[in-house]
């Protein structure tokens, strides 16, 4: 008998999960419902088009509905919202948002790869304004493109976490001027304070305005409608466009009245074959938790990379495998300006929290061979625990060569290794790439004569 399996939605974890599961049992009947109109599209490349006048939104979209259907055979649906699961019966409600009407569709294995939405400020005052926006999904920069197009000037974006950093440099590219509000002391929240100066500086050189410790108490409309500041509890900062980027919640809620299991996190929980506490029912991207290699838990980090692999799997074993998600630690990215920041592993606080004795340096190197043209100081925030030496994590920030350095820790930090590992690595020495102690290193020397062993 054909097996049915069931995709809801249709991002990076859906479609990856559909595709790979279609891959394996070509017999197999793949749908996949999508709420929205679009389908595996790069959010993670929004900045970037946004900063580019010329490039259409559209080319963000990796894959079309015409060749999902056509090329990987799967059986498509958009502006159908899976409405109810019915865990007993195997069959799901779903809602054609076209014609209002709701129909039930079987499934022997269902794939949830609902993703997660921003948390908006709307109910404040003149929040909902339309040129008022949050910058998600690919229909949220079709809002936005069309407006730095034409007549804004000055942007406040909220949030100072890495998409309101990212969009921050976007924004000035097309000759808009911009202020960040961030409601905690610093930006980056839960990033070390060596990498937040560095940012710091980054912003000041390039005349970002930053104020921290704000809240948000409204925007103000002009009498003619237009959009003219954002206030907050200590001033008035006059803007036509405000962005905010506030951080996300999964889109859990589904799951959750289908009686399956929910992490702490919120999000959905999920063995490491991204399996739910239904075995038939699986889960994959920013709606599920991701298994944390370090603190041997699950926990929710919610990233395109981990959607992608996740999605993957629960795509193969809904088909039929039985692989196992090996995990993540925490490794993540951004560029502001010329700036690369980079991380992996757990915070300082996060560490603390789980009962470790983090131990911690920070150094600076050059990037590249001594006097070598085209270097720059890296700054390496390295921390171990103190009594064990376990590598617990680690922060890079630097103008060259700063953001792939981070790749060797998170091997480093996959492998369980300690500090003493890190020290003993064979790294590449090579003056147009890495002086003959790469930064790593001598953050690990450093560490060692800090920690004593
Ligand atoms: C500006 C920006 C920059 C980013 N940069 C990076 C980066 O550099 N690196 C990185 O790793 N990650 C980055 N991310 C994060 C990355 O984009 C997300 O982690 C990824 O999109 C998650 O994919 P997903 O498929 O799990 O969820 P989503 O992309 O949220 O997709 C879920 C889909 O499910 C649909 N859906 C939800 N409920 C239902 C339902 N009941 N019925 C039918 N359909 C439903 C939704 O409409 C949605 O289309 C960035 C994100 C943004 C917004």
């Amino acid at each position: 008998m054909t097996k049915r399996i069931v995709v809801v939605g249709a991002v990076a974890a859906g479609m990856s999960a559909a595709s790979q599961a279609k891959r394996r049992r070509s017999d197999a009947q793949l749908v996949v419902f999508e709420k929205g109109s679009d389908i595996s599209y790069g959010a993670c490349g929004m900045p970037y088009n946004l900063a580019d006048a010329e490039r259409s939104i559209e080319d963000l979209a990796v894959l079309t509905p015409q060749q999902a259907i056509e090329e990987r055979g799967i059986d498509l649906h958009l502006r159908h919202e899976v409405t109810h699961i019915d865990r007993e019966a195997r069959q799901v409600v779903v809602r054609n948002h076209d014609s209002g009407e709701d129909h039930s569709e079987p499934y022997d294995a269902l794939i949830l790869a609902t993703g997660a939405r921003p948390r908006t400020l709307e109910r404040l005052p003149h929040m909902d304004h339309e040129r008022s926006l949050v910058l998600r999904t690919l229909q949220d920069g079709r809002k936005l493109k069309p407006l730095l197009h034409k007549d804004a000037r000055r942007a406040v974006i909220l949030g100072g976490g890495y998409i309101g950093l990212e969009m921050c440099e976007s924004l000035q590219r097309r000759g808009i001027q911009v202020t960040i509000i961030e409601k905690t002391p610093q930006i980056l929240p839960g990033w070390h304070t060596e990498t937040v100066a560095r940012v710091m500086e980054e912003l000041k050189d390039h005349e970002i305005a930053v104020h921290t410790d704000e809240t948000v108490v409204g925007a103000e409309q002009a009498e003619d409608g237009s959009l003219a500041a954002l206030v907050t509890s200590s001033q008035k900062i006059p803007a036509d466009l405000v962005l905010t980027a506030v951080g996300i919640q999964p889109n859990a809620e589904l799951a959750a009245a289908a009686g399956l299991r929910i992490g702490a996190s919120g999000a959905i929980w999920v063995n490491q074959y991204q399996q739910t506490s239904d075995e038939m029912i699986w889960a994959a991207g920013d709606c599920c938790e991701a298994y944390h290699r370090i603190l041997r838990k699950n926990s929710w980090l919610p990233l395109g990379t981990t959607a992608n692999k996740q999605g993957r799997i629960a795509g193969a074993n809904a088909s039929g495998e039985s692989l196992r998600f090996r995990g993540i630690v925490g490794t993540a990215g951004f560029k502001v300006f010329d700036l690369e920041v980079a991380r992996s592993g757990l915070s300082l606080e996060e560490a603390r929290k789980e009962g470790f004795e983090p131990v911690m340096v920070t150094i600076r190197q050059r990037s590249r061979g001594h006097s070598f043209p085209g270097g720059a100081p890296v700054y390496v925030t390295l921390f171990a625990d103190g009594p064990s030496g376990l590598l617990l994590g680690g922060e890079i920030v630097g103008k060259d060569g700063a953001v792939l350095r981070i790749n060797t820790l998170a091997a480093a930090l996959a492998a369980h290794l300690n500090v003493a590992d890190l020290q003993g690595m064979d790294l590449v020495y090579a003056p147009p790439f890495a002086p003959v102690w790469d930064p790593l290193l001598v953050a690990a020397n450093q560490l060692i004569k800090k920690i004593g062993k």
